[in-house]
């Protein structure tokens, strides 16, 4: 089954094509083909390379959104990063979409009350919904009638307790939709997957803290394979403090701004969201990379902005643990998760008291998925690549897998 697969962020296209021979694979398999695109205003830098090592990176002026993954797809069957040889070799294509709202849990088949569906949960992530409704609409054009299937970022979090989902502003907001629905599901589950494996115990029994620390950054208490507790909220702004978004602070600030300031909706929006978090507090950058390589070079607002990205996520997984009891293993994940020992070990350091010991000579940049915690220590650490793409082709392979099995029993 050749299964291609769409993620996209406001920012950035990701796209990869796995081939699956047989059963499902255990790991995640090489995908045949990669592609990616981000934009800058009407230009767009593609990238894509296949199994066989071939590579393709251009700068091109891209008349719309829809234009530029247009562009990008037309490598995977032209040109010498082609991994099929026609669009109708592709069996299914899977789109991760941003909001799912109360509706979706599971991952689901796209149909058009499933496309009205995204485009309603629209006013709740409104540069996601559409860019993945424009991705669908893409692929109907361009690829016919072929199976589609949606999953969604906010599934895993579906069965959140009411006393971490409902808001404590008036009661009337839960009916109007304002409640938490916590994002990142698709990573955090597989993570919660991979963490059973690694640790070889039946996620039934495991208490989990998983940290998905990438540009948009948030935590899952994870109990019985289920999220109990994550720190995103309503909308991808909540919990921690991100690359360029403030995360969780004080609604007066905010009613402040806008009484004495008169600072409009969109204006705290772009603040928010594009001028805070590591990027608003150094002055420098929202990459961690820069952010530690400054602080080394004894710039104290890079300090000062590593400091404070460690103390919320300190108090985050506190929190975290505090929802589920106790905690098995934390988990690293997405790019700072995997790759920054520094924050892995400043992270850690609070948490000695509880047991959790640190082996400081596998606390380097991640090579394989692993447990980076000492033999005797009460809480394992683990490191786990974020595959998302992987975990989205997953649920296309299941889903149609059925539907195939099901026609073979009908006929
Ligand atoms: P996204 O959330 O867009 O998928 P990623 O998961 O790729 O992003 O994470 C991107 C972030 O990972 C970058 O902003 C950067 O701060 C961080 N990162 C990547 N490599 C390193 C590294 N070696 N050390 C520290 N941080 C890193």
């Amino acid at each position: 089954m050749k299964i291609l697969v769409l993620n996209s962020g406001s920012s950035s296209q990701k796209s990869a094509l796995y081939e699956i021979l047989g059963t499902l694979p255990e790991h995640p398999p090489t995908p045949a083909w990669q592609g990616k695109i981000e934009w800058d205003g009407d230009q767009a830098d593609i990238q894509a390379q296949n199994s066989q090592g071939a590579q393709l990176e251009a700068r091109l002026k891209v008349a719309s959104r829809s234009n530029a993954i247009e562009q990008m797809l037309d490598t995977l069957w032209n040109g010498k990063v082609r991994a099929v040889s026609d669009p109708s070799e592709i069996d299914v294509v899977g789109h991760r979409i941003v909001h799912g709202g109360k509706e979706f849990e599971e991952a689901t088949v796209i149909t058009p009350q499933v496309k009205s569906a995204i485009a309603r949960m629209a006013v709740f992530a409104p540069l996601h919904n559409r860019a993945e409704l424009e991705g669908i609409e893409l692929i109907e054009k361009r690829l016919g009638n072929l199976p589609q299937v949606a999953v969604f970022d906010t599934g895993f979090h579906s069965h959140l307790p009411e006393a971490a989902a409902v808001y404590p502003g008036p009661f009337e907001w839960l009916a109007q939709g304002i409640r938490r629905y916590g994002f990142h599901g698709i990573n955090h589950q597989y993570c919660a997957g991979r963490a059973e494996q690694l640790l070889g115990r039946e996620l039934n029994s495991l208490k989990l803290v998983t940290c998905h620390l990438g540009n948009g950054c948030s935590l899952a208490a994870i109990r019985h394979g289920r999220s109990t507790d994550t720190t995103m909220g309503f909308t991808p702004l909540d919990g921690l403090m991100m690359g360029t978004r403030s995360g969780s602070l004080d609604p007066g600030i905010l009613t402040y701004l806008m009484r004495e300031e008169n600072s409009t909706g969109k204006h705290l929006d772009d603040l928010l969201n594009t001028k805070s978090g590591l990027l608003g507090i150094s002055g420098i950058s929202g990459d961690m990379r820069q952010i530690v390589a400054s602080m080394k070079n004894g710039n104290p607002r890079a300090k000062l902005a590593f400091e404070m990205f460690v103390h919320h996520l300190q108090s985050g997984i506190g929190a975290m643990i505090a929802a589920l009891g106790g905690m098995d293993a934390l988990v690293f994940t997405a790019g700072i998760g995997e790759n920054s020992p520094e924050l892995r070990a400043a992270a850690c350091a609070n948490f000695r008291f509880l047991g959790l010991k640190l082996d400081s000579a596998k606390n380097v940049p991640y090579s394989v998925d692993q447990d980076i915690s000492l033999p005797g220590s009460v809480v394992r650490v683990l490191i786990i690549r974020a595959q998302e793409d992987w975990a989205i082709a997953r649920d296309c392979w299941r889903l149609v897998s059925v539907k195939s099995s099901e026609r073979a029993d009908a006929s």
